[in-house]
This record gives structure tokens, sequence and C-alpha cells, in this order.
């Protein structure tokens, strides 16, 4: 299949076709980094969601005692044609999100069809256990896919972010309705084509395209939906969690962070810098594990700070499909408009804009698309809001520390909890730090290193629940245990 990606009517897919929305209203899709329309997207309600999760309950049966060989095969199929068609995926991918062309070919395609093979046989490996009750009784317990799920995913890592929750799910047995952002529904437009090249059959994954309040919220309260695995702000999952609380659903809540970056004097100072630099803007900025708050041991801080606005002044900003942009678009006018304000409200704080701190202009065919320049701030308090609210974008605050509990107290002074990163060559200081440290993930002297096995999620009010190896097939599994007298 090859795609043309220019003007595209993007259609939901429900129960093994391509289908226009039941109101038959379209929204507009811009790409970020010209301002120019490449698309429509369906303005989906309730009732194309109905339909959706009508398809999937009459395909559940079928699909979960179909047996994991047979999901396995499909997705596997379904994994290599995402992969021979990475080329027009990652355009689709940079075009649709403003991200650069060569992020979206060398991350965000790659581990798309990662995420698909490794559920695809992950869950030929999840095993049930066993009990011998001696003498009288056997029990065994039976993990039993959940039924219909929904799976909502947000607009920074399109096709990264919504297959690595489909596939756990559909390889557990499980169906799907998915929503993915309606920000950047591109790639998932592209991927359901591909699902019925694969052969996937009908009802088994669909995917609604809309708004979030809308036919996000109506696949919420959808009452067949049994369980719900969303990535995105604090502030929806909080919504969605008082949805779904009275309902017992099961609710898996991948949501933000501020996450800190700490630097200290004994670290290899080069990598330290090159890889601060990576936490700081790579996406954008727009990754919920970038290091937005850098904290830098103070004997070093004025070396660093150079070094370290030395490498981000080199950053190249411009359109996404060149190949040595490493800086494209921000998503949208809207997120643009919020950084932009987030960059004013560091200024009248008190923050030091020691470097960019607003727009990029760039010549056409960018001179309408929403470009901010790399921002490094100073001087503000860990307490300000700059230092304390997910930003989401390319700014980053530089803070001195002294000792290793400053260093904590301030990594751990936000509601956040998601990801952490530790400069040091000391082996037993990295320990200490990492075990004090209050997040679902610490990086020690890299950032972004994933081995898909490792559980992934927040603490505090970065989520809830864990991604990521088994986890996630328990998630979208139920145990039951049978017991029986011998
Ligand atoms: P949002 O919370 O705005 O949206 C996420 C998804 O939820 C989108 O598909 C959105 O649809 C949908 N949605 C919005 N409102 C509702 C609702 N009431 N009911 C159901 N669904 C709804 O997040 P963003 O898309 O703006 O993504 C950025 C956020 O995601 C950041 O806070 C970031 O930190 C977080 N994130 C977390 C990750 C993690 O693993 N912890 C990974 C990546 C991002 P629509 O966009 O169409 O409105």
């Amino acid at each position: 299949m090859v795609f043309i990606v220019f003007m595209e009517k993007i259609l939901n897919y429900i129960n093994g076709g391509l289908q226009e929305p039941v109101c038959k209203q379209f929204m507009i899709n811009t790409s970020p980094a010209t301002g120019q329309i490449i698309g429509q997207i369906p303005d989906s309600d309730a009732a194309d969601v109905a339909l959706a999760v009508q398809a999937a309950a009459q395909a559940f049966p079928h699909w979960s005692a179909c047996g994991v060989q047979e999901r396995s095969k499909i997705l596997l199929k379904l994994a290599d044609l995402v992969e021979k068609n990475l080329d027009a995926l990652a355009e689709a991918e940079s075009l649709d999100n403003g991200k650069p062309l060569k992020l979206a070919r060398t991350v965000d395609i790659p581990r798309a069809v990662q995420n698909i093979q490794f559920y695809a046989t992950a869950a030929m490996h999840l095993h049930d256990e066993a009990y011998y009750t001696e003498p009288q009784a056997i029990n065994y317990t039976r993990r039993e896919p959940l039924g219909v799920v929904a799976c909502i995913s947000p607009w920074n890592l399109p096709l990264y972010l919504f297959t690595w929750k489909i596939a756990p799910a559909l390889a557990a047995g499980c169906t799907v309705v998915a929503k993915p952002s309606e920000v950047t529904p591109l790639t998932a437009f592209l991927f359901s084509k591909l699902c019925i090249e694969a052969g996937l059959p009908a009802g088994v994954l669909n995917i609604v395209h809309g708004l979030g309040h809308k036919a996000g919220q109506a696949l919420v309260e959808n009452p067949d939906v049994e369980a719900i695995s969303f990535t995105g702000g604090t502030q929806t999952g909080k919504k969605i969690a008082q949805i779904v609380a009275p309902r017992f659903k099961k609710l898996s809540l991948e949501l933000g962070g501020k996450n800190p970056n700490i630097v200290f004097e004994d670290c290899d100072f080069e990598k330290a810098v090159q890889g601060s630099v990576l936490a700081a803007f790579s996406n954008q900025g727009q990754i919920c594990l970038c290091g937005s708050r850098l904290l830098v041991q103070k004997s070093i801080y004025d070396k660093f700070k150079q070094a370290f606005l030395a490498k981000a002044a080199a950053l190249k900003v411009g359109n996404p499909a060149l190949s040595e942009v490493q800086v494209g678009a921000v998503v949208s006018e809207g997120h643009y408009n919020k950084i932009l304000s987030c960059i004013k409200l560091a200024r009248e704080e008190g923050g030091k804009i020691l470097l960019g701190g607003g727009p990029v202009q760039l010549p056409a065919p960018n001179d309408k698309g929403f470009f901010i320049a790399p921002t490094v701030i100073e001087g503000l308090s860990q307490e300000c809001r700059t230092n304390q609210e997910e930003i989401f974008g390319p700014v980053v605050t530089l803070m001195p520390f002294e000792t290793e509990e400053e260093a904590l107290q301030y990594a751990n002074g936000t509601e956040y909890g998601l990801a952490a990163t530790i400069w040091t060559e000391n082996l037993k200081r990295a320990h200490r730090i990492a075990h004090g440290i209050k997040s679902g993930i610490v990086w020690v002297n890299c950032w972004l290193l994933r081995d898909l096995r490792t559980p992934f999620g927040g603490m505090k009010q970065s989520g809830v629940g864990r991604e990521g190896g088994f986890e996630a097939l328990r998630f979208f599994t139920e145990e039951k245990n049978i017991c029986i007298k011998l």
C-alpha cells in the first residue's frame, strides 16, 4: 500500500470498515509547521462510539477464544506492514505533529513496530498459576481478557503511544475502541488501513476520531467498556477517574510530569551536558519524560550553564522535513500560545531568560508555523508556578543546589512523580538518590533509555498503574481462581 498523506479525509475505522461519522461533521486538520490545511477529521460523538463498542462486543467472543498464537500471527503481520510503510508513516507523523521527520523515522515509527512485536510475542509467555492445596484440592488461576476496552492516547508521540496501548490489549484477547488525539489523527488513520490489509477480524480494533470532551468522554462513559487505558494530561486523568470510579472500571492513567534532571559535580561533564540538552528539548520538549527542571550542583553551576547554553543555542530549529533540523514546530496554535504564556509567566515571576524566550520566525513555507526557540530560564524559586506546572514545550529552568538533601528536596518538590535523571560517576550516590526520588522511573547517566519489559508509569499526580512488560497484559486481563476438590 502506498499512502498519499496530503488532504486526507480521515474516516473512523469501525467493524472492519472505514466510515464517516454518523453526524457527517468534520473538523479541519492543519500542519503546525506550515499552518496549511492537510485534511479533515471526523467530529465523532456518542453515536459513533456506540457503533464501535457494539462492533467490539460482537468481535470479542471469537478474538478472546481464538488462541494466543492466532492473535500473535495477525499482530506480527500488522507490525511487518507498519515497518514496510515506515517512511510514509514517518512523513505523516511529522506533517501532522510538527516533529522532525528524522525523529519520526528513527524513534516514533520504529517504536510503534517494536510495541506490536513485543506484545504479539509477550502474550505467548504469560502463564497462569496453580496451587496444590495438599491433600484435598488443586487451585488454578486463569487470566481472562476483560472484554471491550478503551485506549485513549495523546498527540505528542501519536502512533508510538497509540500502539503502546492497543498492542497489549489486543494480544491479551480484548477488543478495543481507541481514540487518538484529534490534534494528530493521521497515523492512526493510516494504521487502520493497515489493519484491514493485515486481515485483523472486523470489530477487533475500532478507531473513533474526534474531540476528547465529546467522543473521548462518550467512550469513557459507555457502560459496555470494561477498562480504560489513558495517557494524557493530569486534569483530563482526574476527570476520567471521577467518571469511572462509581462504575468500578479498571483504569490505567499515564499523566503529566515535571521531571528533575540532577547534575552532580562528579558527573561525566560532556555526557551530562549532551544528555541534558536531549532531555530538555527532544520532540520540542513535548515528551512527558522530558527533564524540564535542570538542577546543577553549585560547584559546577557556571561551567555547566555555559556549556549547556552553547549546545542548546546550536540546536537547529526549522522545517521538520529537513534532515539537519533538530527542533520542529510545536503541535498546534493553541499549544504554541500556551507555551508562550508560560514563558511570559516565568518573566513575571522574576526569571531571567538566558536563551530563546519566544517564537522563531521562519521563511516560507514555514512562515505560518508554530516554532518556539529552545528556552532556558534561571533565577526562579522552587515554589513558583514555572517550576511547579508542566509546560510541555522547549522550556527548561536551571537551578543550583548545594547538597544531596537539597537536590532531593527540589526533585521531590512538585505534585508530579513520573521520571528523574541523575548524572554522577559515584555509584553509591546514584543508588542513594535513585532510592530517595519519588518517581516511577529513574535514569542514571542516561535519558529515555527504554527496555519494553520494564514497568512504566508515574507516582503522585503522574498517574496510577504501570504499563510495559507483563504489567500491561495483566491490566487487560482479570484473574479467576478455580478450586477443584480432589
Ligand atoms: P489531554 O489530556 O488533553 O488528551 C489526551 C487524550 O485524551 C486525547 O486523545 C484527548 O482528545 C483525550 N481527552 C481529552 N478530554 C477527554 C475527556 N474528557 N474524556 C476522554 N478523553 C479525553 O493531553 P494531551 O493530548 O494534551 O497530551 C499532553 C499530556 O499528556 C501532557 O500532560 C503529558 O505529560 C501527558 N503525557 C503523559 C505520558 C505518560 O506516559 N505519562 C506520555 C505522553 C504524554 P483530544 O486531544 O482529541 O481532545
